[in-house]
């Protein structure tokens, strides 16, 4: 994009991203309501603490400190030994009792960083504070009225905030995948933006290139995809790029992305701002944080996608690429690992190889193809790890695999199952009978023969296929091709 090349000639980009995550606690932050709502009736999942009735007492979810806590420290952050909640104070419909719990001053940890692949280079990216609140109650508009549903109000929210360290939407994106990526590895959050339980809402500015002092920032709300990320970046961006040129200044203000228009809008200008009014929440006791217990947590951390994707090329000898397909999604890289551990392949990077080929081409292809995830795959990783075993002792050309893995996929039966309910034949094995088969091809197709001598790459295709057809798939195109080149070299032209 030319507006692209505009902005790294002459001015910078600044921007910072505040993440929030709904943490996967059974019940919610301050009661004990299930926060297993997503197919619950309208105001189902509610009582009087999340409802926000006056004189009752919230409780805090040791859970969600745990979950933010472990967030922190995969996030490199410090942990302070004391945190504490505080009320955050606005009015809005859909926060009944008229504060948020939240933290302000001593948040849960801050001073972390995360680290982004970008352009071949890991990039650092600061994070200012990881904290807890609470999430609000839903409001769903109608033409002329709307409608409040409180089954998510309490439910445990974690915000991630960054530093203004990312410098285009792009690595904003990546920052977001990246984040996506360690959140779901540790178990605490779906980090499905299409659901709303990932959300993100970014603050962008321009300055002249060299300029320490951070230009006039927007807040841009309502991206729920990590594309609509990088493309209402690029847009404000742009916007603001040409406002400058014109010697227009920016307001400061919060605007919305419109996904369908593409384009962002101002919703509300400095002058709106809120003075939230905070003060540390009565109804809370101070939180101290035993460390012990924290440095059980840091112990207790799973592995995650950095290490994971090292481990990958290490012990399997993955390249780069691979590992990197294989890890973005936890469930992709167990599936995968568990097809190395069934598989009887003897060599062991052999085995890792053919694996990651499966699991990558193939098992992601037909996944695709039938829009459902790999928890949801009908061929378990036992069944490819057959496949795999019948492709190594020769049972199977490669060709027949390709059908023997629909069928399997298909119906979810194990591939040897398959095979012998459709009564596959073994490849040919004998050599005698193989080349037999392509001497008469060659006898029969004396035009193409000469077309390949002649210097025709596709001729040699064809006379392939010609065997294949003629072996009903039950020959290997690897063995077929040298033989079939071997026999035209020392056959003399007719
Ligand atoms: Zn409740």
């Amino acid at each position: 994009m030319a507006m692209d090349t505009e902005v790294a000639t002459d001015s910078e980009v600044v921007i910072g991203l505040e993440v929030h995550a709904q943490l996967l606690t059974k019940s919610k932050m301050f009661c004990t309501c299930s926060t297993d709502y997503a197919n619950a009736a309208p105001n189902t999942h509610v009582c009087p603490v999340c409802m926000g009735m006056p004189g009752v007492l919230p409780v805090i979810n040791q859970g969600a400190v745990t979950y933010t806590i472990m967030t922190a420290l995969a996030l490199n952050c410090t942990i302070p030994e004391y945190s504490k909640f505080d009320r955050k104070n606005y009015p809005y419909p859909d926060l009944m009792k008229g504060y948020q719990i939240s933290q302000y001053d001593i948040p849960l940890s801050k001073n972390g960083y995360l680290l982004v692949e970008y352009e071949g280079q890991a990039r650092r990216i600061g994070i200012t504070r990881v904290h807890l609140e609470e999430d609000t109650a839903r409001l769903l508009h109608f033409d002329g009225y709307s409608l409040i549903d409180i089954n998510r109000s309490g439910t445990p929210l974690m915000e991630i905030v960054s530093e203004p360290d990312i410098r285009s939407p792009e690595e904003a994106r990546l920052y977001m995948q990246k984040l996506r990526e360690i959140l779901v590895y540790l178990g605490v959050s779906s980090g499905r933006m299409e659901e709303g339980s990932l959300r993100c809402d970014a603050n962008i500015s321009i300055r002249p290139r060299g300029q320490q002092k951070l230009g006039v920032k927007t807040e841009i709300k309502n991206m729920n995809s990590f594309r609509s990320v990088e493309r209402a970046l690029a847009y404000e961006a742009q916007r603001q790029v040409e406002l400058l040129r014109a010697g227009i200044p920016i307001q400061q203000e919060t605007r919305g992305w419109v996904e369908t228009k593409g384009i962002t809008v101002a919703q509300r200008s400095k002058e709106y701002a809120h003075d939230y009014r905070y003060f540390p929440e009565p109804d809370l006791p101070p939180l101290i944080i035993n460390r012990a217990w924290v440095e059980e947590l840091r112990a207790q951390l799973p592995e995650l996608p950095d290490a994971r994707r090292v481990r990958y090329m290490d012990e399997y000898g993955l390249s780069a690429q691979d590992a990197n397909v294989l890890t973005e999604e936890k469930a992709l890289g167990d599936y995968f690992e568990q097809v190395v551990a069934a598989s009887q392949v003897s060599d062991h990077r052999a085995r890792a190889k053919a694996a990651a080929n499966l699991v990558i081409n193939d098992v992601v292809r037909l996944l695709k193809a039938n829009s459902i995830s790999i928890e949801e795959s009908p061929l378990s990783p036992a069944a490819s790890a057959n496949l795999l075993d019948l492709l190594e002792r020769g049972r199977i050309t490669g060709r027949q695999g390709k059908e023997v893995l629909e069928e399997a996929f298909a119906s979810g039966k194990m591939p040897e199952t398959v095979v012998q309910e459709k009564g596959i034949e073994p490849p040919i094995s004998d050599q005698g009978a193989l080349e037999r088969i392509i001497e008469e091809v060659i006898t029969n197709n004396a035009k193409v023969v000469s077309d390949y001598r002649a210097g025709k790459t596709n001729a040699l295709q064809y006379l392939i296929g010609q065997v294949m057809k003629q072996t009903r798939g039950q020959a290997k195109a690897d063995s077929v091709r040298t033989i079939l080149i071997t026999k035209l070299d020392e056959t003399p032209p007719a």
